[in-house]
């Protein structure tokens, strides 16, 4: 993972610090106290691994698809709202969002970890799947998008809706952990599915001052802010 931000990025703020300072406290004032910009990933897993985020259930009624009929997928309360609203924006554009994953606890985390390594062996299963403690689903504020019948995760990268979500959903305060072309920083190859509500402040941060290459960067935001807070 990323140790220091790419040039283009240090480059940005240096030209204005000061705008930079103020959007940073914003976003950062905006995120305590429910996991909203807590860095979590295979260097840094949750500390205490009991707690529990606050979660309300996903309902049908409320724009989005409930894609998996296993167990009741829940949200923290803010993700939830927003995902309502994104949902219906996509609606209005002719397009549905289906949800296949959402909250994890620690147990539903390490079957899912022990089974990738099954099926795909150990180095491949590391670069898709977190390793119980290490999950962003453990926020409550990890979605997994689908499509009805897909063969597979990857699908979604070439549908209309993560076309869509890739332009607009930082509105919403959405934003793609695991983008194409960032495994170096994030360590997991690119999952176009895997989307983090972060609340409003911090994706526009992410997107106005952490892009590289054309690409914003949500884990170079989390180790900066990590970084920035623990110094
Ligand atoms: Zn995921």
């Amino acid at each position: 993972m990323a140790e220091r931000l790419p040039p283009e990025i240090i480059a940005r703020i240096r030209n204005n610090p000061k705008l930079f300072l103020t959007e940073l406290k914003n976003a950062l004032a905006s995120g305590t106290g429910n996991f909203l910009l807590t860095l979590i990933d295979k260097k840094r897993p949750l500390p205490d691994r009991e707690t529990k985020p606050e979660l309300t259930p996903l309902a049908s009624n409320r724009g989005y698809v409930i894609d998996n009929h296993n167990y009741e997928l829940r949200l923290s309360p803010d993700a939830e709202a927003a995902l309502h609203s994104m949902a219906e924006e996509l609606q209005k554009n002719g397009m549905r969002l289906y949800v296949r994953s959402a909250y994890r606890d620690y147990a539903a985390q390490n079957l899912l970890y022990q089974n990738a390594v099954k099926t795909y062996g150990q180095a491949a299963a590391d670069r898709e799947s977190a390793r119980s403690g290490a999950s962003q689903h453990h926020t409550g504020n990890a979605c997994d998008f689908s499509l009805p019948g897909q063969k597979s995760y990857d699908d979604f990268t070439s549908s209309q809706q993560y076309r869509w979500l890739s332009e607009h959903a930082w509105e919403y305060g959405w934003s793609n952990s695991y983008p194409a072309g960032c495994e170096e920083i994030t360590g997991y190859r690119p999952e176009s599915w895997h989307w983090r509500y972060l609340g409003k402040p911090a994706a526009k941060l992410e997107r106005d001052w952490f892009t590289s290459g054309g690409q914003s960067i949500q884990q170079l935001m989390l180790e900066f802010m990590c970084r920035w807070q623990n110094p």
